[in-house]
């Protein structure tokens, strides 16, 4: 790998020294059973999510030595795939949060607080707060940003029953309010909005789930003919794969839920409860009373600022450029990206962050050794696609145009099931 600002075989040779047979194995991604490597090399992991809390844990087990440094300002720890059962009323808020601190192993320095900036070429990042933190290496996992402003018009202290607007997307207790504005809606009628934004997203499902279950409840209710739903895809189909996009609009079109396509929300007039949306064609304005906001998502300015963003690709959104095997930074080989932030075109999932953790641990660690890690990341995503309470269909996918099965003959990708659901919403929250 070697580019200008990898570290030498001196400075490596002096950072580690693996005990026994360890470091054939560790080289190969071996697992947790290796013996630890001795190094003094010093990590800083950028956020405490789900990434970057995993990563630490497996990193005090695997090395000796280093001193690792977390840095999060985010007191609470949220479990966000739960935010949509909060955000339609099945689960409470406390569901999704526990202490960040909670997750953390012994052994590391965690500092409560935000990288504001990071210079890659002296290897250091800052603080909010302006601590300074030098680093040997450093693993950006800080999720993504979300972009209310770009919404004119929302403010969160409008999400609840009294404006009709939902954003389970913006934490715990705002999933929450928005829970009683879509009970409220269900009871009271008429015209529901779901849609998704124009940049990537973090489980880029979640959306539509959140139609559905909508949807669901009218129905249960026994309101359901009261209520319109449409659906606003930010292009020309309702999911990224041609496959669950086809099975998608099955649904929608059998439950009488509208769609449209290349419809961008841009505006909501909370006064007037009309929202307005970018077209091709020009901007559409569409009545409602109950519309569910999920904004765009970006990078972290620290990121952005940086140069550490993929020049070419998703420049508004500003993703880490890593490679999509390697998960490593393409300019600087001593930064690993995980989990939400990578710039590859699959993956913003926390079942994908799980499959980010064995390869950059094998990169950084076969790194510390002089070595090349072998671990290849195969873009995995998987998104448990609530159709309905009780049911779900599990896709999976990678790189590929293919479905990923990791469950063939027990679980079908493309079949509304109780399994897939039971894994949503008992099986992933432990995982
Ligand atoms: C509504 C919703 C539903 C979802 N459903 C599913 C699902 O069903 N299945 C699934 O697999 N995934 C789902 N996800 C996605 C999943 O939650 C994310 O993919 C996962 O949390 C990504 O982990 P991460 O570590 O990259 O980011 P996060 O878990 O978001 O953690 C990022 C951390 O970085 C911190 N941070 C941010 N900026 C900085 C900074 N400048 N300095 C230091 N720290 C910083 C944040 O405070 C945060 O703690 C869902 C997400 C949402 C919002």
């Amino acid at each position: 790998m070697g580019g200008k600002h990898s570290l030498g075989m001196s400075r490596r040779g002096f950072m580690t020294m693996a005990t026994g047979g360890a470091v054939a194995l560790a080289a190969s991604g071996g697992q947790s059973a290796a013996q630890p490597v001795r190094s003094n090399a010093r990590i800083v992991i950028m956020g405490a999510g789900a990434g970057g809390a995993s990563m630490a844990n497996r990193l005090v087990r695997r090395l000796e030595g280093a001193q690792i440094t977390v840095i999060d300002g985010r007191a609470e720890h949220w479990y966000q795939p739960g935010f949509t059962l909060i955000g339609a009323g099945l689960r409470p808020a406390g569901y999704a949060v526990t202490k960040t601190t909670d997750w953390l192993p012994q052994g590391i320095d965690f500092i409560a607080d935000y990288v504001t900036e990071i210079d890659p070429d002296a290897h250091r990042v800052t603080t909010r707060g302006g601590q300074r933190i030098d680093y040997d290496y450093l693993i950006v996992a800080s999720g993504t940003v979300l972009d209310w402003d770009a919404i004119e018009g929302f403010d969160m202290a409008l999400v609840g029953p009294e404006h009709g607007i939902s954003a389970h997307y913006a934490s715990p207790e705002i999933a929450e309010l928005s829970a009683r504005a879509l009970d409220r809606f269900t009871d009271m009628g008429g015209v529901g909005l779901f849609g998704r934004p124009a940049t990537e997203l973090k489980c880029a499902g979640a959306p539509v789930k959140m139609c559905f279950l909508a949807e669901d409840m009218a129905d249960r209710k026994g309101t359901r003919e009261r209520a319109q739903f449409i659906f606003n895809a930010q292009t020309d189909n309702l999911f990224g794969l041609g496959v669950v996009h086809h099975r998608v609009r099955q649904f929608m079109e059998e439950r009488d839920i509208g769609y449209r396509f290349s419809h961008v929300l841009k505006a909501i007039d909370p006064a007037t409860k009309v929202a307005t949306f970018a077209t091709p064609q020009g901007d559409v304005r569409t009545d409602y009373d109950f519309i569910n906001v999920v904004p765009p998502q970006r990078a972290a300015p620290a990121i952005r600022e940086a140069g550490l963003s993929d020049p070419e690709r998703w420049v508004d959104q500003g993703w880490l450029h890593v490679d999509r095997n390697t998960l490593r930074h393409m300019r600087y080989p001593n930064i690993f990206g995980l989990g939400d932030i990578n710039g590859v075109p699959r993956g913003k999932t926390a079942a994908s962050v799980k499959w980010h953790l064995p390869v950059v641990e094998d990169h950084l660690i076969a790194d510390m050794q002089g070595l090349e890690g072998t671990r290849q990341f195969c873009g995995y995503t998987s998104c448990p696609l609530i159709t309905r309470v009780g049911r779900a269909l599990l896709v999976e996918f990678n790189f590929t145009e293919n479905l990923h099965q990791s469950f063939p003959g027990i679980v079908s990708p493309l079949e509304e099931l109780w399994i897939s659901w039971a894994m949503k919403v008992f099986a992933l929250r432990p995982t």
